[in-house]
Formats: C-alpha cells, structure tokens, sequence
C-alpha cells in the first residue's frame, strides 16, 4: 500500500436482515436454493459498497456468505460428519456441539474462490480474504480420526494453503487466518501452531496476515475477558516467535482492552493491523478515540508498518453501529494521517 495508514476490518460486517436475522452468530440463512446463491452476491456488493461509503482502503466481502468463520470452511471438506456431534470447551471457555473428524480430511473442491473471484470482479482496490487458521480449526472440532491436534493441524493447514494459493490467483491481495485459539494455548502455539501456520501460507505470491483477537463481543468472551486481570498479556507469550516467522501482518485487538501496547515492540519489523475499534460494545468511537489508539501504537509501530482495523470481526452488532463505526475508523485514521504529513513537511 502506497497511503499511509490503510484502514481495513478484520473480516465479517452485519447481514442484511432479509439474508440472516442480524446481531446472532451462526444464524439460519432465510433463503435456500438460487436464491440462497443471489442473495449472498447481493449482500456482499451491500457489504462492499458500505465500506466504500465509509472509505475504508482494504476491503473485504464482509464474509457475507459464511454463517461462521471456522464451520463453513470445515463444511465443505471431507472427513468431517456434520451429523455426528459432539460436545467439546472451545478455547477453554464455552461449550459447543461440533461435528466429528471421521476420516481423511481432504478438499474436494474450492470453498471460497467463487466468492473471491466474484469480489475481485466488484472493485480495484486491494482485498483482504479470512480463513480460519489451522489451529483455531481443530479447537471446534471434535477429533476421532487423527487423535492428534497436531497432525490433524498440519493436514488443515494443507489444505488451506490449496484453498489460498486459488484465492490468491482470483486476485486476492492479503490472505488473512484467523486464530484467535493462538491467545489460549501458548504452548502449543510456540511448539508447532506457528509452524501449521507457515505452512499454510508456503510459497503464496500475496500478503499474508494472522488475526488474534480476543474474540466477538458474545458473553463467553466478554465473562473470560473480566477473569484476565488488570493487563492482557497473552500476547507476549506469542509475539517473539511469531516476529520471526514468515507471517507479513499480524492483525491485533488494541482499542478499549486491557493489552499493553508497549507489548507490539515484540514484533517489530512486522506490519501490524492495530485494532482501533471495539466490536464488542455498540457506542461508536469518536474520531479522536481512533486516533488516540493509533497514536499509542505508533510508538511501537514505524508509520509505514501501521494498518489501522477494528478488533474483531462485526457481524453481531446491528447494522448502523458497524457503519458508524467503519466511518468512525477512517476519519480517526485521516486524523493521523494529517499529524504525521504535518510532521514530515
Ligand atoms: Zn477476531
């Protein structure tokens, strides 16, 4: 990117209300069939158009056509039995009934490159696709094949670098894995999930970026959030081995929590997606509180190095919120822009 200070999402904005009923996760599509197909053209170009109106750099299709980021790349493998469910504690926190991995996980066919290709065709400006990373894939499943998290890991992370050596090729500009399981299990991070990670993205032509966050504003995440004490920290545990990994961007949760953000001087040298907006309330952030947050961060961040983004994903929050707050995020960063080309003169 050319500008300074790209703004961009982490990933899923609000559904129309006729495609989905809003503010709910994995909520029930209201259409099925062709009409099914139309409508999720529709709502991204919807999607699109909102972050174009808010003049947003990066975008995205505001992963109009999943319910869910992790359960509807998993949908489309084999190997997985969506019948056969299970009760397992997703990243130590909350229970959930998820399908079973009975065999072999493969990928028949593409999942996303449709959807890519169709979003590529809507706009010229750089687009940012989400995957669910490999380790947050095998924390919502339950595995009856492998009995490995760490094999089973490594067999997701191939098939994702199939999947986005594809999107890449419709003209995808940033793939982007989504593993907010790298904020729960450390060990396992550091022993082999930055590897899965690095496998997924080997010999990709496009930008690559990790997301971890703290998770959507649902109750499971904000309960765990008030056990975590007085500073967040989890990202230090992280950050030295992923500095050195071959991951471009590492997409962060900064504004309203409680991470130090002397913390992102760990992975210096890395583009850092700096989130400056708070998914999990519905008050919209003023321009100066955006800015504020950037400007904490370009302490630890070079300039050229810092995207401002938003927390976490907005499909739960109701539509108007997401579009303030999309406008709320580029006029913060505009503000900042201002300071530093008044700086530079
Ligand atoms: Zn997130």
């Amino acid at each position: 990117m050319n500008k300074l200070l790209p703004t961009s999402t982490a990933g899923s904005l609000p559904k129309p209300i006729w495609l989905a009923e809003p503010e709910t996760l994995w909520s029930p599509w209201k259409l099925d069939g062709a009409a099914l197909h139309d409508g999720k053209q529709d709502a991204l170009c919807l999607a699109l158009h909102e972050q174009q109106q808010a003049g947003i750099d990066i975008v995205s299709d505001g992963e109009q056509s999943r319910q869910h980021f992790v359960t509807t790349f998993i949908e489309h493998l084999a190997g997985v039995d969506f019948q056969q469910r299970q009760t397992v504690r997703i990243r130590n926190r909350y229970d959930a009934s998820v399908p079973t991995v009975v065999g072999p996980v493969s990928r028949t066919k593409p999942v996303f490159v449709e959807d890519a290709k169709f979003l590529r065709s809507q706009t010229t400006q750089p687009i940012k696709w989400a995957l669910p990373g490999p380790m947050t894939m095998i924390d919502t499943l339950y595995d009856a094949h492998y009995q490995s998290r760490k094999e089973l890991a490594f067999e997701f992370a191939k098939i994702l670098n199939e999947e986005a050596h594809e999107l890449a090729a419709a003209g995808v500009d940033i793939i982007q894995f989504d593993e907010p399981a790298f904020n729960v299990f450390f060990d396992e991070v550091n022993d082999w999930g930055i590897a899965a990670l690095e496998r997924a993205i080997e010999g990709l032509p496009c930008e690559t970026a990790v997301h971890i966050c703290y998770g959507y504003g649902i109750k499971a995440n904000t309960d765990w959030k008030k056990t975590l004490g007085s500073e967040w920290r989890q990202y230090e545990e992280i950050f030295p081995k992923l500095q050195q990994s071959n991951i471009d961007i590492i997409s962060l949760e900064c504004h309203n929590s409680r991470v130090p953000l002397e913390l992102l001087a760990l992975i210096r040298g890395k583009k850092v997606m700096v989130g400056a907006i708070d998914v999990a309330n519905h008050a919209i952030e003023t321009p100066e509180e955006v800015a504020a947050t950037l400007r904490q961060a370009l302490q630890f961040v070079d300039a050229d190095k810092l995207y401002p983004c938003t927390n976490c994903g907005m499909a739960p929050l109701p539509r108007e919120v997401a579009r303030g707050k999309l406008q709320a995020l580029q006029a913060g960063a505009e503000l900042v822009r201002r300071e530093l080309r008044g700086a530079a003169e």
